[in-house]
């Protein structure tokens, strides 16, 4: 899709943390938080307080962002490079 931030990471010799487990924030280099979808389990409400998770809500669609910044109220693709920014419309959805 980006084959430019595939040529950066082949470059840079960064595949293994873009691979990782703690993906960063492009913007802000902030940890990113991965986005849970579906229905969520209580323990997964508590992680949400925590902020460990982020809680993406029920619906389910083919490309969805993966990860999400607490600090830049951002979240991102798969490919950090693509992101939305957060609107609270999912956390807004339920009232
Ligand atoms: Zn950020």
């Amino acid at each position: 899709m980006k084959d430019d931030l595939l040529d950066y990471l082949i470059a840079t010799d960064s595949m293994d943390e873009f691979l990782g487990y703690e993906p960063k924030c492009p913007s802000c280099g902030n940890k990113l938080t991965p986005i849970e979808y579906g229905m969520p389990a209580p323990e997964t409400f508590e992680k949400a307080e925590k902020g460990e998770v982020f809680l993406g809500g029920c619906t389910i669609e083919d490309i969805q962002p993966e990860y999400h910044c607490n600090n830049c109220r951002r979240s991102c693709f798969k490919n950090l490079n693509d992101y939305v920014d957060e609107e609270n419309n999912w956390e807004n959805e339920d009232e």
